[in-house]
């Protein structure tokens, strides 16, 4: 077994030890509100947010984008599921700032092995076969941060199965403080009709 399933799986039965009430918890969220974010390692929205368990749903892409497969979470999370206020938080030093669709395609179709990057920008550090699937992907990369948030908002907002009366608010969580920073456009964007 590699060195990470044993440790993950060693975790799980601690974690199950102390799993207590956790068992009688309902299928709907309890705090009645949706985050979508970033799936950077960097970010833990259970503890950024305040969240136990049971508490809210957390949906997780490459960048925190809301991309057709987030709105189809954050359409069940409403419809069946009773959310009535969402968040979308990028974050700083995001990934998704550092390369574009050309770039990923082109390092895509060279070599599937793990690339790396400098100042010269990303390079393949071996060449064993690729795929030009990639260039058939929108990877949904952004330039300017808080205008990604923005976008994200009224890509959501715009959406004919999204109500009108689910306020979506925009952050950026900021790696260096912990701090969730409001971008007041996306808010604004994502307010409700009064
Ligand atoms: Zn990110």
């Amino acid at each position: 077994m590699s060195k990470i399933k044993s440790e993950v799986l060693a975790a799980n039965s601690e974690y199950a030890k102390s799993f207590g009430d956790k068992s009688e918890l309902a299928l709907p969220p309890a705090r009645g509100f949706a985050i979508l974010t970033c799936m950077d390692a960097r970010l833990d929205p259970a503890k950024y947010a305040g969240l136990a368990e049971g508490d809210a749903h957390v949906i997780r892409n490459a960048g925190g984008r809301a991309s057709d497969d987030a709105i189809r979470s954050l359409v069940i999370s409403h419809k069946l599921l009773g959310t009535n206020e969402w968040f979308v938080i990028h974050h700083t030093d995001c990934g998704m700032e550092l390369f574009n669709s050309e770039i990923m395609g082109d390092l895509l179709e060279e070599s599937l092995v793990t690339a790396t990057v400098d100042e010269n920008g990303w390079r393949n550090v071996k060449n064993e076969g690729g795929s030009k699937d990639g260039k058939y992907i929108n990877w949904l990369t952004f330039k300017d941060n808080a205008k990604s948030v923005v976008e994200d908002v009224e890509r959501i907002r715009a959406n004919s199965m999204v109500p009108r009366h689910i306020p979506i608010y925009g952050y950026i969580y900021d790696c260096k403080t912990g701090k969730l920073v409001e971008v007041h456009d996306a808010t604004t964007a994502g307010s409700v009709d009064i």
